[in-house]
């Protein structure tokens, strides 16, 4: 073991550890590096029920002292960067730099937050009658994320969660569980006993959750199929669920950009972190006029990119996280070359050690090979030509998911103009990640319901609460 192997869960304020263990594995070499618990139900309960105790308080606040600890949060991250980062690209696989570059976003997104309230409106004041609309919290909300952004997953619920009063039990997946326990062993000290418990475990952990009674919100961020399962088994309690899911993204590429100053934007919006990213680039979508252009400029690019271990110095592309993941992506590649589509680049695996899978751009596929129509969720890109606006619409819309999309192009006016009419959650002109703690990101279709982030995500963590008035008519 590399790191130290006490990774303890954080439940009521203290660490908890497990008679079972789940093993941490770094991507880049497959060796075990941790052993982490794997909750029982009994410490499920016990962080429920550790939640529950410390609601009444931690809600009845001032929120200046919710919102004080939230920039707090951010304090502390920053002062842990460099030995969170260390963990985080161990487990995770994503170079040094990136992983820095995920504390900082979570940093930034704490002081943002923290600069949050709670709106109370007033639709009637009249001599008869006043109405309020206030937003109350929930109570106890079960946070579940995925592997590609551990930390900024947890971010996203937690900070939200807590300002607005509720209290959380949070599990972060059994694949990148040490960044989310190491945090909510720095967060000890801060927040009081209950207020956020930490557990990890596996997929029944997950279910526990998504179905424990005195859970009264769900958030969860992590595959479409695993979204349904989710929302079918909150429904037996009625709770509350915000699901952010997969997505299949296209950008789509006018004729009028230049494809050398393009290609890096495109490159990285494709293929940041290996492209396990719910909003990468998934489909590319270039006019027929500078396809060729494109597609070398890409590819000239992606020579400049090295692929390794994101511990070592000059690595910019880490491994796939996991061995499925790996598997599954190895598999699209081996349909597209079986399929006899033509790769720019890459297209084979590589064996080991390390789940590593090259740069891979194809030239041109069919639209509805697998490459093209599933999500790939590591680095294969297609490139896809086209020649009409409507037809290329109509593509990019083609699909279950509606995450994210982007369009490319000097003409602003006319790029909006397509970008407005792309069924998904968030449209990007010319950039990419472009999440903002003060606008709603969501998926359209079977990409998620609800949002997180601006005012909208933070009412997600709240009920309405319509208080009516009316003065009473005076005595005799
Ligand atoms: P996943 O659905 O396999 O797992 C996500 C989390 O859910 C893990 O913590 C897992 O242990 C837990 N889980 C598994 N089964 C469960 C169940 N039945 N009940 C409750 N919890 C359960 O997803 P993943 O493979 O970790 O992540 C990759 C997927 O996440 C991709 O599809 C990606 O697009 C999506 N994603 C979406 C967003 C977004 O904001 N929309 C962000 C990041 C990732």
């Amino acid at each position: 073991m590399i790191f130290d192997d006490h990774y303890s869960m954080t439940i009521d304020g203290e660490g908890a550890v497990s008679d079972a263990t789940i093993a941490v594995v770094n991507p880049a070499t497959e060796e075990v590096i941790a052993q982490v618990p794997d909750a029982s139900r009994a410490q499920l309960d016990a962080a429920v029920a550790a939640a529950k105790r410390a609601f009444p308080a931690w809600s009845a606040r001032p929120i200046g002292e919710r919102q004080a600890m939230i920039a707090a949060i951010a304090d502390l991250m920053l002062r842990h960067k460099s030995e969170m980062a260390r963990l985080f690209t161990a487990e995770q696989g994503r170079p040094l730099g990136g992983a820095e570059w995920e504390i900082d976003v979570c940093a930034q997104w704490c002081q943002a937050v923290a600069g949050f309230t709670l709106p109370v409106e007033l639709v009637e004041d009249s001599d008869t009658r006043r109405v309020e609309i206030h937003h109350r919290p929930i109570g106890v909300v079960g946070a579940i994320t995925p592997w590609n952004a551990p930390l900024l997953m947890a971010i996203w619920k937690m900070a939200p969660a807590l300002l607005a009063g509720n209290t959380v039990v949070l599990k972060p997946s059994p694949y990148t569980p040490l960044s989310t326990l190491k945090l909510g062993e720095l967060l000890r000290d801060l927040l009081p006993a209950g207020v956020l418990n930490i557990v990890s475990g596996g997929n029944d952990l997950g279910q526990w959750i998504t179905a424990h009674p005195d859970i009264g919100k769900v958030s969860f961020t992590g595959s479409t199929a695993t979204g349904k399962r989710v929302m079918e088994s909150a429904a037996q309690t009625l709770k509350r669920v915000t699901l952010e899911l997969g997505g299949n993204d296209a950008a789509i590429v006018l004729p009028d950009v230049d494809p050398k100053t393009i290609a890096p934007q495109l490159f990285w919006g494709a293929f940041f972190n290996s492209a396990q990213v719910c909003v990468a680039i998934k489909r590319l979508y270039i006019h027929a006029d500078i396809y060729d252009a494109v597609a070398h400029e890409l590819v000239e690019f992606a020579k400049t990119v090295a692929l390794g271990d994101g511990a070592q110095q000059g690595t910019d592309l880490g491994p796939v996280q996991n061995g499925m993941q790996y598997e599954k992506v190895k598999q699209l590649l081996d349909d597209a070359r079986a399929s006899g589509q033509k790769f720019l680049i890459g297209g084979e695996a590589s064996d080991g050690p390390g789940y590593f899978i090259p740069i891979s751009i194809v030239d041109n596929p069919p639209e509805k090979s697998r490459v093209v129509t599933e999500e790939a969720f590591g680095p294969v890109l297609p490139l896809l030509k086209y020649e009409d606006i409507e037809d290329v619409i109509r593509r990019a819309n083609d699909s279950e998911t509606g995450l994210g999309g982007s369009v490319w192009s000097n003409d602003l006016d006319q790029a909006r103009a397509i970008g407005a009419r792309l069924e998904t959650g968030t449209v990007w002109i010319n950039e990419m990640f472009a999440f903002l703690p003060n606008a709603p990101f969501g998926g359209h279709k079977q990409s998620g319901v609800g949002v997180e982030h601006g005012m909208a995500g933070l009412l997600e963590f709240t009920n309405s609460q319509t208080i009516t008035s009316r003065k009473l008519a005076p005595a005799g």
